[in-house]
This record gives C-alpha cells, sequence and structure tokens, in this order.
C-alpha cells in the first residue's frame, strides 16, 4: 500500500511525494494524518477553496490532523 504524502497543516496544501516541508509556509507542520482531497482548479470561484483559505490552485487536504 502506497504511504500518504504528507499535507500542510497551515494552507493544506498536499505534498509531492518525498517532500515534507511546505514552500509556502515552512515553519508550519505537515502531517501524514489527513483526509478529504480536494483539487482547487479557480480558488476565487470556489467555496471550499474559501472556507480553507486557498488562495492557489493545487490538490489540498479538507482536514490535516497534527498529533
Ligand atoms: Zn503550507
Amino acid at each position: 500500500m502506497p504511504k500518504n504524502p504528507f499535507a500542510c497543516s497551515e494552507c493544506h496544501l498536499i505534498l509531492p511525494d518525498g517532500i515534507d516541508q511546505c514552500s509556502r509556509c515552512p515553519s508550519a507542520p505537515v502531517s501524514v494524518d489527513w483526509s478529504g482531497y480536494v483539487v482547487v482548479m479557480n480558488p476565487s470561484r470556489s467555496d471550499i477553496a474559501n472556507r480553507l483559505n486557498i488562495d492557489k490552485p493545487g490538490s489540498y487536504a479538507l482536514k490535516v490532523n497534527i498529533r
């Protein structure tokens, strides 16, 4: 079974394979314990993007749990 990629706890961005630090929020903790995969194409027109404060297109986790 493939391992979950990391997701940033601050901007919820799902990080590429092998990356364990968000380039936008280097000081934010990342976690493999996340749920809800969402692809945002047009942040300014997306309710979910609005709710998560997403301002750039990409793949995001809805919920990121930090231990
Ligand atoms: Zn981030």
